[in-house]
């Protein structure tokens, strides 16, 4: 049983299609275990993605995180990190394959509707970035 971190981009938000999302991992198995809706600050939305802080796109995506409010998920599950990185799609939407949540709903290599851990190592870091251990079921 392994966690893992989704955000509902503000986006996916925009677009209405939360339950769209959610529904997709509740159909893979994925448990939801934890969740909130929220609006990062610009300096939150930085210190999530501060491993990309050198990235030409981190100031654009950091002012994108920050634009409107967010779905932050905690999905569990077998194999739940890769499993959700294999639903959300390819970063570009233009590689993503199709059927994933990227290719359906995403407008662009930033506005990508969905965040997932890439690794076990990230996930430590993501979830309790958001999450107290009260509020993961
Ligand atoms: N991103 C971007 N331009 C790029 C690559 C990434 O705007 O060339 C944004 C995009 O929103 C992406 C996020 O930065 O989801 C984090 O990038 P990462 O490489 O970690 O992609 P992910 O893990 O989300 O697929
Ligand atoms: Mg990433």
């Amino acid at each position: 049983m392994e966690k893992t971190l989704s955000i509902i981009k503000p986006d996916g938000v925009k677009k209405n299609i939360i339950g769209e999302v959610i529904k997709r991992f509740e159909q893979k198995d994925l448990k939801v275990v934890g969740m909130k809706m929220i609006q990062l600050s610009k300096e939150d939305a930085q210190n999530f993605y501060i491993v990309h802080k050198e990235r030409p796109f981190y100031s654009s995506l950091t002012d994108f995180m920050s634009e409107g409010p967010v779905v932050i998920i905690v999905l569990a599950g077998e194999k739940a990190i890769m499993r959700l990185r294999d639903l959300m799609g390819a970063t570009n939407p233009k590689s993503a394959a199709p059927g994933t949540i990227r290719a359906d709903f995403a407008s662009d290599v930033e506005h990508n509707i969905v965040h997932g851990s890439d690794s076990a190592e990230s996930a430590a870091y993501e979830i309790p970035f958001f999450f107290s251990s009260l509020e993961i079921h």
